[in-house]
């Protein structure tokens, strides 16, 4: 069975198997990691080692801080703002399809700050991404959201967004890409991800925050709320989500054991490489009409042009192990999201089962 979910997703079967075997019993504890108080020395070590270990694969620098929080991904559109707009007239946000767009309505709901519409991917019927030299932005701004891998429209900026001196902080939502290539964490004011996608199960969101920046969270904000309040308790001010961490954090060393994230960028491309060139050679059966320098090498969509063979794709690939290939409610067609822990063997069957498909009903 091949799971192309775009998350919660995929995970490594040795993460899993790892995970089923100290089930009841943790390292001898006697104990499952779901039942430990998240004060033990034993789960503090886990989530002690888990923030180590994401460090070491994205080469965080020591100004960062990184917490695992819950609420999901959606929870920091708005963390973002009452955290860091205090004080400031204008937010510069970026929409570029289905999630920044969601960011951008929701953002300015708790802050009197202008969430200024920076960038607009509509005019490209997000089809492509516009470049960061067009995006109006103002050094006066609280700060600069985007969202890198857009899951749902297929699009990714495949250079990294950086901003020029001066600029306000650049904060990014990586959800569907974290992990999945190199990325220079300085370059970013704020990272943050959901786990359920290139990491782990849902429940855990991992945000990395520059330390500077923590100055600007003000004691008004409710401390459930409050960046500082996680960091100043080291990450404990409430429960985490232990499971998810304990999962994400068989994950980092997963990663770290595959050769870290210069090597799955690596198979990344591939994988993504091989599936386009696929759709692209299919004589016009497959469709995918992102923008080849914006097209994403995590979520890939396509559809044949008939919604009725759509549906079949959909059915019959379910009923050969390649699941959960249905694109987005609101997209229709097909996405297979190739996070790393789908090996390129995932994207063959899917290859051989869509040239066969087409065979039958092109
Ligand atoms: N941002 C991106 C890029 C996503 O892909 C998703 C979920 O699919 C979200 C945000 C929302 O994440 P959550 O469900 O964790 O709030």
């Amino acid at each position: 069975i091949y799971n192309f979910s775009a998350g919660p997703a995929v995970l490594p079967e040795s993460v899993l198997r790892t995970a089923q075997s100290e089930m009841f019993d943790y390292n001898g504890t006697g104990f499952s990691v779901m039942t430990m108080s998240h004060r033990s020395d034993v789960f503090m070590s886990i989530l002690y080692h888990a923030e180590q270990d994401l460090r070491q694969l994205m080469d965080i620098p020591d100004n960062y801080k990184v917490l695992f929080l819950q609420g999901g991904a959606s929870a920091q559109f708005n963390q973002v703002v009452m955290n860091f707009a205090n004080g400031f007239k204008r937010v510069d946000s970026v929409v570029t399809g289905n999630w920044s767009e969601i960011a951008h309505s929701q953002m300015g709901k708790l802050s009197d700050a202008e969430i200024h519409l920076a960038a607009d991917g509509k005019q490209y019927h997000y089809q492509n991404l516009p470049p960061v030299s067009s995006w109006d932005i103002s050094p006066d701004s609280a700060f600069v959201h985007f969202v890198i891998n857009e899951t749902v429209h297929g699009l990714q900026y495949r250079e990294v967004p950086k901003l020029p001196e001066g600029m306000p902080p650049l904060i990014c939502d990586m959800s569907s890409e974290i992990l999945s290539r190199r990325v220079n964490v300085s370059d970013f004011g704020v990272i943050y991800a959901g786990a359920q996608k290139n990491i782990g199960p849902s429940g855990a969101t991992i945000v990395i925050i520059r330390e500077d920046l923590l100055e600007r969270c003000s004691d008004r904000i409710p401390d459930v709320w409050n960046y500082k309040s996680h960091v100043q308790r080291d990450g404990m001010y409430n429960t985490p989500a232990t499971y998810p961490i304990y999962i994400s954090g068989l994950v980092f060393r997963w990663l770290q054991s595959q050769g870290g994230v210069a090597q799955m960028e690596t198979i990344n491309t591939l994988k993504a490489k091989t599936l386009y060139d696929a759709i692209d050679s299919s004589g016009g059966f497959y469709i995918n009409n992102v923008h080849p320098g914006a097209r994403s090498k995590m979520n890939v969509i396509f559809r044949t042009g008939d919604t009725r063979l759509d549906e079949l794709f959909a059915q019959e690939s379910t009923t050969r192990g390649l699941r959960l290939l249905r694109g987005y409610k609101s997209m229709g067609g097909m996405r297979a999201s190739i996070y790393n822990a789908m090996p390129l063997q995932g994207v063959e069957a899917l290859i051989e089962f869509m040239k066969e498909f087409q065979k039958r009903y092109g």
